[in-house]
């Protein structure tokens, strides 16, 4: 017949390679196309490159976001971490769990790869490497892929080529272009899990690049209670990568930098008990001292506790307990774990994954606009989404 392949998969990453597995098994011929040298390179740098591929609670629609945050349930639903668990430990794949329901490799991100890679030769995938895809085109009822290496076709075509977030290992916004070449729209793409950054007025924080501590990081509805990291530009740490995919420029966040304690009660009892302590000797206390010694500077508390009225402890107090910081921007697709936004769930069907308007065309991973907490909740998508577009390509 005039196609080369029964499903062309563009992206060799997590979800690409989930997908090409599953049509594989289920004898379909694949081919699995990618532009770099290698298969799941960014799967290669994840979790510090021991790969945080799934969370335990990786099956739960709230620690998504989304345009539409029910369209992910239903792949979630259908391949959960149990699942993904099972394959990780039917070879033999050593892992444990760190905070927050997160799963790691004990050895290296490099066995999740070889896992993906044995499953597809298993089930027949055939992978192009260093291929340039040049045009997407569907003259007919067969998409066709132009490569250098030739023209090819198939019935079924599954983008898999993520979001632009780290361009240098090879992101591109491919998806939303084919998405936009077949009707398709695309929520507007921003940086997420990335570090944010804070203009003049908390420059003083420079000074504390590399302290961290514990917080409840809040805007709005959302609250991440995971250490908060100062850096020389800003802010980082597990607490603010969340809550980043959140932020929106002038949104202010909120830090309370004393989780689970009155601060303002706490300082008014100090002053009671040790009235010509300093301040700075209080909250160095409860601070890693460069902090504590910022805190009391930015709070104006300088002098023996004696002479500050308690109203005034209380004000600082309360500060403690909800730091506002208003950044200026985020370190940017450059240094952003995922990207929030993309292929509009709108368009798809959330069974299958295949877009309404372009019949055989499948939209999976994080080129969609579904997006995880920090967590292994983005492979969790990735393979769920991947899994659900192979069960029906
Ligand atoms: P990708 O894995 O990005 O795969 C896309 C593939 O498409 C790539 O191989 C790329 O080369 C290819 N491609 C792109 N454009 C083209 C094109 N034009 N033509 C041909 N091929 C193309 N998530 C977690 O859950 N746990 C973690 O521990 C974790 N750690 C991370 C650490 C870092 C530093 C980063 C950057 C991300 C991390 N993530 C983590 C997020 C996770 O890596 C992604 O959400 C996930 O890889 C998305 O899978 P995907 O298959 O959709 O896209």
């Amino acid at each position: 017949n005039s196609f080369t392949h029964d499903v062309i998969i563009i992206g060799a990453g997590a979800a690409g390679m989930m997908c090409a597995l599953t049509a594989g098994q289920r004898g379909r011929r694949v081919l699995l196309l990618d532009h770099l040298d290698r298969a799941g390179a960014k799967i290669l740098i994840s979790g510090g490159g021991r790969c945080n591929f799934t969370n335990v609670d990786g099956g739960l629609a709230e620690r998504y976001l989304s345009a539409n945050p029910h369209f992910a349930r239903s792949a979630l639903g259908r391949y959960r971490p149990a699942d993904f668990i099972d394959l990780v430990d039917r070879h033999g794949i050593a892992w444990h769990e760190k905070t927050l329901g997160q799963l790691f490799c004990d050895g290296s991100a490099r066995q999740i790869v070889a896992m993906l890679e044995e499953e597809c030769a298993a089930s027949g995938v055939e992978t192009k490497l260093l291929t340039r895809i040049s045009a997407i085109s569907k003259p007919d009822e067969r998409f066709r892929v132009e490569t250098p290496g030739g023209s090819l076709a198939a019935p079924s075509l599954v983008i898999a080529t993520g979001g632009p977030s780290i361009p240098k290992m090879g992101a591109t916004g491919f998806a939303y272009d084919v998405a936009r070449q077949f009707g398709l729209k695309v929520v507007e793409p921003r940086p997420a899990l990335v570090p944010l950054t804070l203009g003049q007025d908390d420059r003083l924080f420079e000074t504390l690049s590399g302290v961290s501590l514990d917080v409840v990081a809040s805007l709005g509805k959302a609250r991440f209670r995971e250490a908060a990291l100062f850096t020389h530009r800003g802010l980082s740490g597990p607490a603010i990568l969340q809550i980043s995919s959140y932020w929106r420029h002038g949104d202010t966040l909120s830090l309370d930098l004393l989780p689970g304690t009155d601060a303002a009660a706490l300082l008014v009892a100090a002053k009671q008990a040790r009235p010509r302590a300093e301040p700075r000797t209080i909250l160095r206390e409860h601070f890693p001292d460069r902090l504590a010694d910022v805190l009391a500077d930015r709070l104006g508390l300088s002098g023996p506790m004696l002479g500050h009225k308690d109203q005034a402890l209380v004000a600082a107090g309360r500060r403690l307990n909800a730091w506002p910081f208003m950044p200026n921007g985020s370190e940017g697709f450059a240094k952003a774990e995922v990207t929030i936004g993309g292929v509009s769930t709108d368009g798809l069907d959330q069974r299958t994954l295949m877009a309404k308007k372009a019949p055989g065309l499948h939209f999976i991973g994080e080129a969609v606009d579904v997006t995880g907490w920090l967590g292994g909740y983005n492979f969790q998508w990735a393979w769920a989404s991947g899994r659900a577009a192979g069960e029906a390509a």
